[in-house]
């Protein structure tokens, strides 16, 4: 199917300091919009202000010629001349770094907050690549909390803190709220290094060793502010339609999420429901607990099998519990069991294509273990003794790379020319349709990032995919998994996203490389799917 170009619904062209969903912004209607246009010369791309020069001589030893560090000024005064100057600089991007007081119990001094906003409680000004820039600092070994900074306007104390925490801030200041806004439409950074905490008083004892501590993480955190000014761009992102939710996965977690309603928490899933980790800690919130096996389910308790199935046995150690289950199988996992079953009552020696330890894998196996064995490439193909060679048919996991599998399914009827085969495929229209659009703007991208966690099979089957079709590819759990080397120099990002992966991953990954320039949002649309499956009775409202 040839793909169609689109402008991605839902997904307007966005820049710098505005959200997906916030529309489009024109040149020149941001705030500041008259600033200067990017410097891209050596050592003028990035600017650092930092309030003291005890804050400016610790950066400026970790950044070393990566940017121009500049003592902006002590409090809301320096900080309002400093950005005027800003204003009439050409630089490629800005950050704000120094020390902060820390405002929550769980900060300790020298951990970093990497602001996602700043604000001094009338004006706020977003700093969406917060989460690329937090990612690459913790990936240096520091200890980085995102989330907003409130700049004051004198030290403070008791009262205003107050206020600043029930916001929601991680952090006080008195400069970021003032020079932020001079980036104008640039990328901006905020970094404060931890000097106080609650426990910690700016006037208590420990106060300069948290200063000592602070000032030595804002110098450990120079080289991530070069790396995210290097990846300060224009680009363009090229979505694979389908992406992200199937058919399967979404009956998954609204099968938990019905029985949260009805039954009240806990509810007990063996397994992860599905293999993500944003979905399985929202349902945790909500009162979802994952469990490895029965056992840890207590006596009479209702449990949900997960999406990728689960083998006779573990059916049947529920029944002898007396649990009663729920079963957010996946129908198309399940129609694999059924053909397992068949072909083993049949006599067949029943090859199943997958992956070594997958749960789906494990529960299908166990549908017939003495008549099934597990292959995984073409050499397990020549290992295979069956008592009848004429009786050989085999299966396949449901989220396998097309291509991959298809070259063991090869092997098999080449060794075993009577070879059975799957009624109709194994591999679900889920994970064919998302290796198509995969491949589809692999072939555009310079980069192709593939939303997803590392366990999801179908996922790294993307990665994969978009490899072989020749673009560089990395799995990702959310932006903060970025690494901003892979961005330098990198115009077309292609994006994609497991069938377990929530939409609303995607619109954080464009959010954030939005805050490293301007993007410009298309979708290849290779196909498009309308595919849904009906709830349990269990759980099926009246
Ligand atoms: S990826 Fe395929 S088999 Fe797995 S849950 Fe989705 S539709 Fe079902």
């Amino acid at each position: 199917m040839t793909a169609q170009s689109a402008g991605a619904e839902g997904f307007p062209q966005v820049r710098p300091g505005t959200e997906p969903d916030a529309g489009a912004v024109a040149p020149g209607e941001g705030p500041d919009a008259a600033g200067a246009q990017p410097d891209t010369r050596p050592g003028r791309r990035l600017v650092v202000c930092a309030p003291l020069w005890p804050e400016a001589r610790a950066v400026r030893a970790g950044i070393g010629d990566g940017g121009e560090v500049r003592v902006s000024g002590y409090g809301p005064g320096g900080a309002r001349k400093q950005a005027g100057r800003l204003r009439r600089d050409a630089f490629g991007a800005l950050a704000v770094a120094g020390t902060g007081g820390g405002l929550t119990d769980d900060l300790t001094p020298g951990d970093l907050v990497v602001a996602t906003e700043v604000t001094d409680g009338t004006t706020t000004t977003a700093c969406p690549s917060a989460a690329l820039l937090a990612g690459e600092l913790r990936r240096a070994g520091l200890t980085v909390r995102t989330g907003p900074v409130v700049s004051v306007e004198r030290l403070a104390g008791g009262r205003a803190r107050a206020r600043a925490v029930d916001a929601g801030a991680l952090a006080v200041d008195m400069e970021s709220a003032w020079l932020a806004p001079a980036a104008g439409e640039r990328p901006v950074a905020v970094v404060r290094a931890i000097s106080d905490t609650p426990q910690r008083p700016l006037r208590s004892p420990a106060a300069l060793a948290g200063g000592l501590r602070a000032l030595r993480s804002l110098r450990a955190a120079g080289p991530a502010l070069n790396r995210w000014a290097a990846a300060a761009g224009q680009r363009r992102v090229l979505l694979a339609g389908p992406r992200s939710f199937c058919a399967g996965v979404e009956r998954a977690i609204e099968i938990v999420e019905k029985l949260l309603e009805q039954q009240g928490p806990p509810v007990y899933v063996r397994k992860q429901i599905v293999h993500n980790t944003h979905v399985v800690a929202d349902l945790e919130r909500r009162g979802a607990v994952f469990v490895d096996e029965l056992g840890e389910v207590p006596d009479g308790a209702c449990v949900v099998f997960s999406a990728h199935g689960v083998s006779p046995a573990v059916r049947a150690d529920a029944g002898r519990r007396g649990l009663s289950t729920v079963d957010a199988t996946c129908p198309l996992v399940s129609k694999v069991h059924v053909e397992a079953r068949r072909f083993a009552a049949e006599g067949y020696l029943v090859a199943l294509i997958g992956h070594a330890g997958h749960e789906e894998v494990e529960g299908t196996l166990g549908e017939a273990p003495e008549a099934m064995a597990l292959v995984e490439t073409a050499e397990d193909v020549a290992r295979l003794r069956p008592p009848d060679p004429a009786k050989v048919a085999y299966l396949m996991q449901t989220t396998l790379a097309v291509d991959e599998a298809e070259e063991v399914a090869g092997a098999l009827r080449e060794r075993f020319p009577a070879a059975r085969a799957p009624g109709s495929d194994d591999i679900c229209y889920a994970t064919t349709n998302r290796q198509q659009a995969v491949r589809a703007v692999a072939a555009e991208s310079d980069l192709v990032l593939v939303a997803g966690s590392a366990n999801s099979s179908n996922s790294v089957r993307l990665v994969e995919t978009a490899q072989r079709a020749g673009a560089p590819a990395h799995l990702i759990d959310g932006p903060a998994d970025i690494e901003l080397g892979w961005l330098a120099g990198v115009s077309t990002v292609g994006l994609s996203a497991g069938a377990s992966a929530p939409p609303a991953v995607v619109g954080e990954i464009i959010a954030a490389l939005a805050g490293l320039g301007p993007v410009e949002v298309n979708e290849r649309v290779t196909t498009t799917e309308s595919i849904r499956f009906s709830l349990p009775k269990e759980v099926r409202s009246p």
